[in-house]
């Protein structure tokens, strides 16, 4: 098939690649000139393990431009795939959406199919529909539908390529056909909606995950002001299959750019639509608190933050990925800043995303480094390489022992054995 993917980040980067690997021919838009310069030369503008590999194996099947036009020409579905980020009072900004949509429209000259790849609010097919018949010069045939994206920072490609399953909505026999051609060989179960439940699909999906979130960390709470144990309580919890363990990990709050943005434009377009989503007020509530009660955590231990160095394991919002989009590193980092605290921090891959948003930390080459002359140590992202370290060597480098541990990386009894004055979060 002849695709295009409109926006190269880390969706529509790592769909097109992939839709190469299914052997599709596949035109890669993006309106970051840089970015597709970077990609002409086989350079991957982001971190993401195994895409560099998969985009050289399939390399003749890829090609990159700044010109939407020109992807038009040569595709016959486009997949959108460009940010939507959140506007100040929360809702979904789509005005990438739309000056696609409208240019796709503009330039069309034979029968396309534009699919939303896009996170979206519930409706914003209609939006692109009217868009579209407005900007359509050639009058041609078109169809909407919506496809969206579940596939994880980190482990993106194997999201993609195995997903659980795909969603799509449409209300197009016509659309139903292609799309059905396009992910049936995946093999995976496929749920073909209407538009609108297809959209809501995805923010009830990632909302549902950010509430077991913020109802883990809840539980945190209460355990850790009555003696349990959270992990024992998840696993409790998690073995039954009505609940399941993954996302009961209690810790620091979520972020990234996926489940805060929508979250919100998930309540603002409830809001819209005349209901008040206030269960999912509450989650976004509780993950707010979850980043200052654990500054508070950080307090207890140092005693007076003024004056303090404060060493940071983890900058980016989970591991394997150098998004530092709403990291709750940024949260916590600031919090201590404004304390007075002397910020020390180190991350395997986010440091150079880290240094455009995060300003006045020290920096540094590998923890050890951080771990110097700290008088405490803030465990934020639970990298690998920090559950393999040396912490005797760690705990003779600091110039007090002081761990605070936001993602239950360590085993308290150890750290204790050790000497570290140890918190972490519900045990
Ligand atoms: P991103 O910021 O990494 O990528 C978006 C890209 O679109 C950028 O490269 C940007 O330059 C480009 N772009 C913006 N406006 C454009 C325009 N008018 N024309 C051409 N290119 C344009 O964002 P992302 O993380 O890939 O997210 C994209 C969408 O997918 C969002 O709606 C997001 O919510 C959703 N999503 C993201 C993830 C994730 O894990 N990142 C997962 C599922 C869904």
């Amino acid at each position: 098939m002849k695709l295009a993917v409109v926006g190269t980040g880390y969706v529509g980067l790592v769909s097109g690649v992939c839709f190469a690997e299914w052997g599709h021919q596949v035109v890669c838009v993006d309106n970051d000139a840089a970015k597709i310069d970077m990609l002409k030369k086989g350079q991957i503008p982001i971190y993401e393990p195994g895409l560099k590999e998969l985009m050289d194996k399939n390399l003749a099947r890829l090609s990159f431009t700044t010109s939407i036009e020109e992807a038009t020409d040569k595709s016959d579905i486009i997949f959108i795939a460009v940010g939507t980020p959140p506007r100040p009072n929360g809702e979904a900004d789509l005005s990438a959406v739309e000056k696609v949509a409208a240019a796709v429209a503009r330039q069309m000259k034979s029968y396309k199919l534009v699919v939303e790849k896009s996170t979206v609010p519930v409706q914003t097919g209609d939006q692109v529909k009217r868009t579209m018949a407005v900007n359509n010069l050639n009058q041609v045939e078109f169809d909407v539908a919506s496809n969206p994206e579940f596939l994880r920072e980190g482990t993106a490609i194997e999201d993609s390529l195995k997903p659980d399953r795909v969603v799509f909505g449409t209300d197009s026999e016509r659309a139903r056909k292609l799309l059905l051609e396009l992910y049936s060989p995946l093999g995976c179960p496929i749920v073909a909606t209407d538009i609108q439940s297809s959209e809501l699909i995805k923010h009830a999906s990632n909302s549902f995950l950010a509430m077991k979130i913020s109802f883990i960390n809840a539980v945190a709470n209460v355990c850790e002001r009555s003696g349990a144990n959270v992990e024992q309580v998840a696993e409790g919890m998690g073995l039954d299959r009505r609940i399941g363990r993954s996302f009961l990990n209690a810790g620091i709050g979520f972020g990234g750019f996926c489940f805060p943005k929508d979250l919100q434009a998930f309540i603002r377009i409830s809001e819209k639509l005349g209901y008040d989503f206030r269960l999912l007020k509450a989650v976004e509530g509780i993950n707010e608190d979850q980043k200052r009660l654990f500054v508070k955590k950080i307090e207890e231990l140092v005693w007076n933050i003024q004056g303090k160095t404060i060493g940071i394991l983890g900058l980016a919002f989970k591991p394997n990925t150098d998004d530092m989009r709403f990291a709750p590193s940024i949260d916590i980092i600031e919090a201590l800043q404004k304390d007075g605290a002397h910020v020390k921090a180190y991350d395997p891959v986010a440091m150079e995303r880290a240094k455009q948003v995060l300003k006045n930390v020290e920096y540094c080459s590998n923890p050890y480094d951080v771990a110097k002359e700290a008088d405490c140590l803030v465990l934020v992202t639970e990298w690998d390489e920090f559950k393999k370290l040396d912490l005797a060597r760690v705990k003779s480098l600091m110039k007090v022992p002081a761990l605070a541990d936001g993602r239950n990386l360590y085993d308290p009894a150890r750290m204790k054995e050790l000497g570290f004055i140890y918190r972490s979060i519900g045990r």
